[in-house]
């Protein structure tokens, strides 16, 4: 058995350029109102609280259809009719900058900012859309058994955004060159770098493009696989015939 004094001497003498640092889930939901599960005998997908299932925004087929064009690798030519979309943006916030990127002057004054750790915020804002002609009407229950076969459905990909950012992102994040460089390491960040990724905020769209979407995208393919499309619209069809 090694003595803990020896252990602890063998580690890494404490230093400043290794901030401790916490990367934090936020979900927001775009979706404002509340939807008590028994309102419409909906089965949301295990992993989901009562504060995620919220009302969706019905929107017009030209609308989803421009929702969808701005949807990264989403193929027109798979789907006939959308019924429904999720649509969530990424963010990654520095709840105060200023604290945690220390600004120092070095030789020739030359500015650097350096990253002091702190909370970290990795948010995404959930947003649920579903076609009008699928919303639930009073007092019609085929048209609500409609509208919860799609919104079912559309909350497995809820589910993944909330999971991806609460359990995935956070330590897949850490391997990110950049933030490795200098959040981790807590390199010197020259100030127009700076000013690029942080005060712009184009280390939003570097991590998002880098490995969000795509590990987003992996998910929203196994939710979408074509068997499992096929039930729906088969699940769907069926409603619709008997309204
Ligand atoms: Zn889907």
């Amino acid at each position: 058995m090694t003595p803990f004094s020896a252990r602890s001497n063998a580690m890494p003498p404490p230093s400043t350029n290794t901030p401790a640092y916490t990367i934090k889930s936020r979900i927001i939901h775009a979706n404002k109102v509340v939807i008590p599960t028994q309102r419409y005998d909906l089965k949301p997908p295990r992993g989901l609280v009562a504060d995620d299932l919220r009302m969706p925004n019905f929107v017009k087929p030209q609308e989803m259809m421009a929702l969808l064009t701005d949807t990264p690798n989403y193929n027109p030519s798979r789907l006939a009719i959308t019924h429904g979309l999720v649509k969530t943006e990424f963010a990654f916030v520095f709840p105060a900058i200023d604290e945690q990127w220390r600004r120092a002057a070095g030789p020739q004054n030359r500015i650097t900012r350096q990253f002091q750790g702190g909370d970290v915020f990795a948010q995404a804002t959930i947003a649920v859309h579903v076609l009008h002609a699928d919303r639930p009407l009073e007092k019609n229950k085929l048209s609500e058994k409609l509208f919860v076969v799609i919104w079912e459905h559309e909350l497995l990909h809820v589910l993944d955004d909330i999971e991806i950012m609460r359990d995935w992102l956070p330590e897949k994040v850490r391997d990110d060159e950049w933030v490795k460089k200098y959040m981790t390491e807590a390199r010197e960040l020259d100030e127009s770098s700076f000013d690029h990724y942080i005060r712009k905020d184009k280390l939003t769209p570097w991590l998002r493009d880098g490995f969000w979407q795509e590990e987003r995208n992996r998910r929203a393919a196994i939710r979408d696989a074509p068997a499992r499309y096929a039930e729906l619209n088969e699940a769907i069809a069926n409603i619709r015939s008997r309204m």
